[in-house]
């Protein structure tokens, strides 16, 4: 693969693991942030727009609080964030003033994201950062954040950012410097892998469930950003972080792994619905609404079998196939109950049953993405 240059993307999401700032024992890695801001300060000066999505602030707080190495609890993990948070923007502003460039810091809780109004604001204020000049500083509010309610890795969180913002290029720098094809500390014959066309059910599977002491994400959070970032139109790619300078070091032909974009522009919409975290039900189709779906129809009640979860109407579900395969995401026109009630039924019926007449669909197509030509191409790949 020829060495990508960063500068022919406009707006670029840089995701920096907390091992590349923090070190354990004496904390900042400040030559490495110096030269890593040097880096940011040169592809702005191509005109690039660039957003940083900064891991670190639980690392720096336990190494300021001088905790004990080990799993923290979430209320010691939520004070080490509180503490090392403040560190780690300082770090950011100091180091990026060097080259005249303005930081500002955006904190994100799940919600920001994956309510629509509030994702709507927060895109708003980055957006105005970006039109200002300034390099977003990004992190997840792990002062609030809890077990349940968080994104919990910044991968996803970038990939988040990436597609809230209309970026065309994800970094993701960390210890790993991309993809192969099995974990290559534990498999000899493990191949690397520099470009990946499109995240197939064997890419998913090479991904292992590492994770560094420092980070919660392993390559398992990187694929997973990688779908997110990449079904929207944002290619994504994963780097070593470890080398001083690493946005050059990719641009002088550094080992990494690149993950094209999907093809096909969706609406900012559909982006949004197509990237949502945790769907918050599922409804499972039949044959004959999958057919319907890949044609760019509406789903009907009438193809669908079942109703799985809780949910209200707009919330997004997961369209799932008679294969138990994910096939496309929208937004529900009914609640769950109302869903269960008109499950299988014609859509003329709907006025009868719930007593109020109702949207023909239980999800219409505006409100819906679909990955089914992505399942197809998935399947030939697969029996190639
Ligand atoms: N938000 C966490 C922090 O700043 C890091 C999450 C991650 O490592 O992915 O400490």
């Amino acid at each position: 693969m020829a060495a990508p240059s960063l500068a022919r993307y406009k707006r670029i999401v840089i995701k920096i693991g907390s091992a590349l700032l923090v070190d354990r024992g004496s904390g900042l890695k400040q030559a490495w942030l110096d030269a890593m801001c040097a880096d940011i300060a040169g592809l702005k000066a191509k005109g690039v727009d660039v957003l940083v999505v900064s891991s670190g602030a639980i690392a720096m707080g336990r190494t300021v609080l001088d905790l004990p190495s080990g799993a923290l609890k979430l209320e010691e993990s939520q004070a080490a964030a509180a503490v090392g948070q403040i560190a780690l923007a300082r770090a950011w502003t100091h180091s990026l003033s060097h080259d005249n460039i303005v930081a500002g810091q955006i904190l994100l809780t799940l919600g920001d994201t994956e309510e629509r109004r509030r994702y709507l604001n927060a895109r708003a204020t980055i957006n105005q950062l970006l039109k200002l000049g300034a390099v977003p500083i990004i992190n997840e509010n792990d002062t609030v954040a809890t077990t349940e309610i968080r994104y919990g890795d910044n991968d996803r969180l970038a990939a988040r950012v990436a597609t809230m913002t209309g970026a065309d290029l994800l970094v993701l720098l960390s210890d790993i410097d991309g993809l192969y094809t099995a974990p290559p500390h534990l498999d000899p014959e493990a191949r690397f892998l520099d470009t990946i066309a499109a995240i197939t059910p064997e890419i998913e599977a090479m991904a292992g469930g590492a994770a560094s002491e420092l980070s919660r994400g392993g390559m398992r959070t990187k694929i997973d950003a990688g779908k997110i970032a990449t079904g929207a139109g944002c290619a994504m790619i994963i780097a070593s972080g470890k080398p001083e300078h690493p946005l050059r070091a990719i641009e002088d032909g550094a080992r990494c792994s690149l993950f094209a974009a999907s093809g096909t522009p969706v609406t900012a919409r559909k982006t949004w619905i197509a990237g949502q975290l945790q769907p918050a039900g599922s409804l499972h189709v039949d044959a004959g609404a999958v057919t319907a779906l890949a044609t760019g129809k509406s789903l009907l009640p009438a193809g669908v079998r079942s109703v799985v979860g809780q949910f209200e109407r707009g919330d997004t579900v997961a369209i799932i196939g008679p294969e138990g395969r994910e096939i496309a995401r929208g937004l529900a026109s009914y609640d769950a109950v109302e869903a269960r009630q008109i499950t299988g039924r014609k859509s003329g019926e709907i006025e009868a049953i719930l007593g109020y007449a109702g949207r023909a669909a239980m999800v219409h197509r505006d409100d819906m993405v679909t990955t089914i030509l992505r399942v197809q191409e998935e399947k030939d790949a697969t029996h190639a």
